[in-house]
């Protein structure tokens, strides 16, 4: 019996969450890449793995799921991964509400006294409580796109073409300039590109995209660790699994009253650190289909000044600033799956957090082929 073929369009963590599964599945991939390297969302954001974002149920066992996929991936290509789970600090009553709420309503995480937290990074002024989870996973997404091909590579037989830009999809063919590819399954996982194959699709889709501002600070002196990834109220106005809680609106009804300019440029403050010492700091949201090229000053400067609030460090030095865009649904949906001809998939739209759910949906996605 011939080998089935499968052809995935973008090495971005979704193509690569693909690819994984369709070979393990026993189809000779051919992955197809505009670029020299990946250099989409998935290496410009903060390598958060964080199931604490989502909420309890299907997503929640999603994240669950590719936190244990990312081990065994970092673990097969030999990359710096840290356990290090997730401090969110109240120093407001509306803060330690939603955090007294939460931890009830999911007992595997826990409410700390200022006291009993352990970084040295958290500022410990005012501050009335802390959500602390072991579950978040953090890995340097630039180590991590770049190494987990080759382990595609040698542990399955797939083959990356770079700098070959998918032009026309018309199954069982894909154009790649004057190349044509044959599969007998396509993936199309092109990211916030999207508007290039099936356009048509996606006019019709409840999908924008978000541009995101980040930082990141030089490795901090004498491998100083913060820990935990950390983040402040503004995070438990952001995420999903905070919405559950009962006191969310008026965390948020706070925010709206006395900081509208977080609410209006979309801050969600946190920090991570990698296996370097670095520290990944972020970030802001603006949304719709183009955006400004050019970086907002202010905006960096309020991630900054908010960060200040719940985080202190060694070196604030900044290495880079950079911006990242994702495809976001705007129907509340949490990815966009479409088959815009038999034998073609797109898979798309998972949001801000396509490092956090890839794997898993990929395995939910895949799981009798
Ligand atoms: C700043 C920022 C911070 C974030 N932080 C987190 C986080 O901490 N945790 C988390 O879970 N998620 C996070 N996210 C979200 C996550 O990064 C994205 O959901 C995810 O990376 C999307 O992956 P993707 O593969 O769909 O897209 P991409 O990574 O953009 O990959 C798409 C790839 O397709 C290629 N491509 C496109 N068109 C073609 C074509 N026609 N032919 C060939 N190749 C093509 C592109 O070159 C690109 O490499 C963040 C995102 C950003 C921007």
């Amino acid at each position: 019996m011939t080998q089935k073929r499968a052809i995935v369009i973008g090495a971005g963590i979704v193509g690569l969450a693909t690819t994984r599964k369709l070979a393990m599945a026993g189809y000779q991939v051919d992955v197809l890449e505009r670029g020299q390297i990946a250099q989409g969302a998935s290496v410009r954001n903060f390598g958060m793995v964080w199931p604490i974002g989502q909420p309890t149920g299907q997503m929640y066992d999603r994240a669950m799921i590719s936190r244990s996929i990312w081990k065994e991936m970092a673990e097969m290509a030999g990359i710096w991964y840290g356990e290090v789970g997730s401090l969110h600090m109240a120093y407001r009553q509306e803060e330690l509400a939603v955090i007294e709420e939460f931890t009830d309503r999911n007992p595997q995480y826990e409410l700390l006294s200022a006291g009993g937290v352990k970084s040295e990074a958290v500022v410990k002024k005012g501050l009335l409580g802390v959500l602390s989870s072991d579950e978040e996973l953090i890995v340097d997404p630039r180590q991590a796109i770049a190494a987990f091909p080759a382990v595609l590579e040698e542990q399955y037989d797939v083959t990356f073409h770079w700098q070959h830009v998918a032009t026309e999809v018309s199954y069982p063919w894909v154009k790649a300039g004057n190349k044509t590819f044959e599969a007998d399954l396509i993936y199309v996982c092109s990211g916030a590109d999207f508007e290039y194959l099936y356009p048509e699709q996606y006019a019709a889709a409840d999908i924008t995209k978000s541009k995101l501002q980040m930082m990141r600070l030089v490795s901090q002196p004498n491998q100083w660790k913060i820990g935990p990834a950390l983040c402040g109220g503004l995070t438990m106005v952001h995420y999903e699994s905070f919405k559950q809680t009962p006191s969310h609106q008026a965390l948020h009804d706070y925010y709206q009253q006395n900081h509208p300019a977080y609410l209006k440029w979309g801050l969600n403050v946190m920090v991570s650190q990698n296996g370097a010492g670095e520290l990944t700091i972020g970030d802001s949201h603006e949304y719709g289909l183009d955006f400004d090229p050019f970086n907002k000053a202010f905006v960096d400067e309020m991630i900054l000044d908010y960060l200040r609030t719940f985080a202190d460090f060694k070196d604030w030095t900044i290495d880079s600033h950079w911006h990242g865009v994702y495809p976001k649904m705007t129907s509340g949906a949490t990815e966009l799956i479409l088959t815009p001809e038999e034998g073609v998939t797109i898979i798309n739209g998972l949001g801000g957090a396509g490092m956090t759910l890839s794997f898993g949906l990929l395995e939910e996605m895949l799981s009798d082929i």
